[in-house]
């Protein structure tokens, strides 16, 4: 989303302004930081990233530098205290007031801006100016959960939902530009609610199909979701959109009880388990991805063997696995924490060889057979090659010597796994 955000912000400030991106910033004229306080090593690393351009301004007293996203809006002024040679100060809900405060900083006036003007910022947005076979869309922001160890309602806010025709629109003039994949963000993807409707799923299954029928849209997905909101309509989804990617990214946390009662997670692991295999039942084969807190205050060895366990019966896809972090003004701070960092960091290094081994096994296993893959770009390593992305969300290196298949789906087979991409063989006649 913090990727959205700042290309949303690359365009504003590109008509306001007539700024372009440069890598070196001994060039800028600004720097903006948007920043993450998910976990607090994410945090600590938005001084030490400011530290490095705080002499800059010697040589280029013009320069202005802001610091937005969600540790701007959890520490706000405290952040120029600590680093008075910060400008600019705002919100992940203010980003589209950037280029005003790039104004007032100018005129030395306050330029610090962390409040919650809803919708408003979606309103101002531009239409995309970089073209990619491959596009995010935020459909809603914000969260209402109040998981105990989450920061996420008090620096991004409360839910809200854009709506659905303000959402389409952006994806019609994507695909007119060339996108044929749509990422659908939000930080609870599947709370996204059309109109008054409160059925679990409704509104983002609406928006699914109605994607769909959107001339040269070809794939979508959508992240992250909540178990606690994964209604019927959206499993059934699944049944009648063939475009919607086979790969759902859900973030589980723990396989304890005990644990996800303590997180107010909202279900158990047997519920869990449920909407897997509703889903596994209404699409055959469906990648399962998702995320895990390990080391939360009060997790005994039995409640991380049930994580483990539960990791053993759904069979993940790619994951990610966390030490848990206490954030400022959540529920679980309080906690008392009194395992020791050893055991979080052994805790960790098992569940994540158990997911590795997981995700390993799937890649190998698509050795050998064809795959749906939409060509993303170039490839990393070598530039004479080509990128693309399988509908498990698995990268495909492969060269061609046709040269115009960017932003094309295509048929590829699979020559070999590798650690984190694949290797791919393109024939024309397939
Ligand atoms: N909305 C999603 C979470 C997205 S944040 C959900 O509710 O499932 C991405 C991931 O960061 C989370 O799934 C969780 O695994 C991890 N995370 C969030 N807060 C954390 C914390 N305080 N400590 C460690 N990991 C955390």
């Amino acid at each position: 989303m913090n990727e959205y955000d700042s290309d949303r912000m690359k365009d504003l400030l590109s008509l306001s302004h007539g700024l372009e991106v440069t890598t070196s910033p001994e060039k800028a004229d600004l720097i903006l930081l948007n920043t993450c306080s998910i976990r607090k090593k994410a945090q600590e690393k938005v001084f030490h990233e400011l530290g490095r351009w705080k002499d800059l301004k010697q040589s280029n007293p013009n320069l202005k530098i802001g610091v937005g996203g969600c540790v701007a809006s959890q520490e706000g002024k405290k952040i120029s205290e600590r680093a008075p040679f910060v400008d600019i100060i705002f919100g992940p809900q203010t980003i589209h007031r950037v280029p005003d405060l790039y104004e007032k900083s100018k005129r030395l006036e306050d330029s610090v801006d962390i409040s919650f003007p809803k919708t408003e910022k979606f309103n101002k947005f531009l239409p995309h100016k970089d073209k990619k076979p491959s596009a995010f869309v935020s459909i809603m922001e914000g969260c209402n959960k109040y998981c105990s160890f989450c920061v996420v309602p008090k620096t991004r806010g409360h839910e809200f939902s854009r709506p659905i025709q303000k959402v389409l629109n952006e994806v019609r003039e994507l695909a007119s530009e060339g996108t044929r994949e749509i990422v659908f963000l939000g930080q609870n993807v599947n709370a996204y609610r059309d109109g008054n409707s409160k059925e679990k799923g409704l509104g983002l299954s609406k928006l699914i199909r109605e994607t769909s029928k959107v001339e040269g849209i070809g794939r979508i997905r959508f992240t992250t979701s909540h178990p606690a909101e994964f209604g019927k309509p959206l499993i059934n989804i699944y049944r009648e959109i063939p475009k919607l990617a086979k790969h759902v990214h859900l973030p589980v946390q723990s396989g304890s009880d005990k644990i996800l009662k303590k997180m107010r997670r909202r279900y158990t692991a047997e519920e869990y388990i449920g909407i897997i295999s509703k889903l596994r039942e209404a699409s055959p084969g469906i990648g399962i991805s998702s995320d895990f807190i390990v080391g939360f205050p009060g997790e005994t060895d039995q409640d991380f063997k049930d994580t483990l366990d539960l990791v053993d019966k759904v069979g993940f896809d790619v994951s990610y696995s966390f030490i848990y972090s206490p954030r400022p003004n959540t529920a679980a701070e309080e906690m008392e924490d009194s395992l020791s960092t050893e055991t979080k960091k052994f805790r960790l290094q098992l569940l994540q060889d158990k997911l590795k081994g997981n995700s390993q096994k799937i890649s190998r296993r698509m050795v050998g057979g064809f795959e749906n893959c939409l060509v993303t770009g170039v490839s990393k390593r070598d530039s004479s090659e080509f990128q693309a992305r399988t509908e498990n969300n698995r990268v495909v290196n492969f060269s061609s010597s046709e040269t115009n298949i960017l932003g094309k789906f295509i048929k590829l087979r699979i020559t070999k796994s590798m650690p984190n991409s694949l290797r791919g063989l393109f024939n024309q006649d397939n």
